[in-house]
């Protein structure tokens, strides 16, 4: 695909000579660094650089096919434009392609010299001959518990889901080459599982005898820990380190079990090392996982980190429709927008509620109305915990997010890793059970009420402007809501 630059741009003859074309594409992405998050430019222009640049043309070499669509589609008009500006309208047209050498010693090619021959390949074959050898050519999926139903076809795409489902959709097409680790975080219910398992599923169409190992990292765990004590170490580390593609979902649970964190990075390094593909999934990014051992941390981040966040209407909706379609059930658009309005925070909630509308109405054969609709959301108060959870829960679920010991978190200490896990308990009890502060005193181990009183209006204030407050909390929410 070819882009042009107005015609009437002089070419090349600004381009400042004492620069070469590496130094070039250097400053333009200097310039594109600090308009994009760190996410989204190490994943786009890492290994790209500039081929060639000749009579106002440029060749940027991309990885992969992927990472070409992706530049074409979205920052093209910003690399133009900083190009443009650094060389003073020299660059009238830029072409990506896929190109697989590694950057060398770049020059700009004189007008006579003989062209070289054609570096590039489109495509990189999927299938490596390693996985060929190796494959018994029956499907494996280890665990066997990929579900179909999650797909790519059927995943709706939206601003906050749209750069780890492009990173999925890359991981899937080229395991194992761009992106590895791919670590894909978010929020309860917002579709990493669905992505994980869709990566899983495509590679799987793609390359029948692919082995593919879907595990949570609950299941990874007692596994391991039934490996140990039945002197199975052998067999365990066996299988899980010779699959082409290891699925690790909610890796944020691995967190202060050492030996399971030792037997990880093993693994970890043993399959990176064979360019298999590792794809891992948590409700927060690397950093903000509690007890998680540096040589952990860096390995997750070193690939992609790419995070799903709450869906904006239009997508809800979007993922009504796609919905409503797979069941072959038609719902006007105002309902739609109705429902989409009434459960915002998560799609496993949305999706829960349009299979209860849609369930009532067929049984009671009626046609839905907004009426109808708006009285069945009535239960769906997604803001609101339960009656049912208890302050025991709420002291259990805050523990094991932070990672403390509960008596630490009741007890005198006023060390900052357990004085705001305290705080935030306090403050949920009031806002959200709705407890009189003198309780919330004594649920805390016998604390005074203004102490309550203090730490409600402490964490208020501060979730206004503290994003990563913000998560927690809402965080903390979900998992209660999930009890
Ligand atoms: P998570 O693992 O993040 O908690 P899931 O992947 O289990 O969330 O998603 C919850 C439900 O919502 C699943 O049924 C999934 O298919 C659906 N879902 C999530 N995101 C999307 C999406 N973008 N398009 C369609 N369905 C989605
Ligand atoms: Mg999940």
């Amino acid at each position: 695909m070819r882009y042009d630059a107005p015609a009437q741009v002089p070419v090349d003859e600004h381009f400042p000579c004492f620069m070469n074309t590496n130094e070039l594409w250097q400053s333009a992405l200097g310039e594109l660094e600090l308009k994009l998050s760190k996410a989204n430019f190490t994943t786009w222009f890492k290994n790209t650089f500039i081929a060639s640049f000749e009579n106002g043309q440029i060749n940027v070499a991309v990885p992969n096919t992927f990472t070409k669509a992706w530049l074409e589609k979205k920052y093209h008009r910003d690399i133009l434009n900083s190009l443009q500006t650094i060389t003073a309208n020299g660059v009238r047209t830029i072409i990506y392609r896929v190109e697989t050498r590694q950057p060398s010693p770049i020059h700009v090619r004189m007008p006579n010299e003989p062209l070289e021959p054609e570096p590039f390949v489109d495509e990189q074959p999927f299938r490596t001959e390693e996985a060929a050898q190796t494959s018994s050519g029956e499907r494996t999926t280890g665990d066997l518990t990929l579900n179909p139903r999650y797909n790519f076809t059927n995943f709706v795409v939206g601003k906050t889901n749209e750069l780890a489902h492009a990173a999925s959709q890359a991981v899937a097409t080229q395991p194992g080459t761009t992106y590895n680790p791919l670590f894909i975080y978010g929020g309860v219910g917002l579709g990493k599982t669905h992505l994980l398992q869709a990566i899983g599923n495509e590679l799987l169409r793609r390359n029948k005898t692919t082995r593919i190992m879907y595990v949570t990292c609950e299941r990874f765990t007692n596994e391991f820990i039934d490996a140990i004590r039945t002197g199975k170490g052998h067999e365990f580390k066996d299988c899980y380190r010779n699959v082409d593609l290891l699925l690790i979902d909610d890796i944020q649970f691995i967190t202060s079990k050492e030996r399971t964190q030792e037997e990880f990075f093993h693994t970890f390094n043993a399959l990176h090392q064979r360019n298999k593909q590792i794809v891992l999934s948590s409700d927060r990014p690397p950093k903000a996982i509690p007890g998680l051992e540096n040589r952990l941390l860096s390995r997750f981040e070193s690939g992609m980190m790419a995070d799903v966040g709450t869906p904006d209407l239009e997508t809800r909706v979007a993922i009504l429709e796609a919905k409503c379609k797979e069941r072959t059930y038609f719902l006007e658009k105002d309902i739609l927008h109705h429902i989409a309005g009434a459960i915002q925070s998560n799609i496993r909630e949305l999706e829960g509620a349009l299979t209860k509308i849609i369930a009532y109405h067929q049984f009671k054969n009626v046609q839905p109305s907004l009426e109808t609709i708006a009285s069945l959301l009535t239960s769906f108060q997604p803001t609101q915990l339960k009656k049912t959870i208890t302050p025991r829960q709420l002291i259990q679920a805050v523990a094991s997010y932070y990672d403390l010991q509960i008596p630490d978190l009741l007890g005198k200490s006023r060390e900052k890793r357990l004085a705001l896990p305290r705080q935030i308990v306090m403050f949920i009890m009031r806002e959200e059970m709705k407890t009189s502060y003198p309780s919330i005193g004594n649920e805390l181990g016998g604390r005074d009420h203004t102490t309550a009183m203090h730490a409600y209006g402490k964490i208020q204030t501060n979730l206004k402007s503290d994003e990563k407050l913000q998560r927690d909390v809402e965080l903390i929410k979900q998992r209660l809501m999930a009890i």
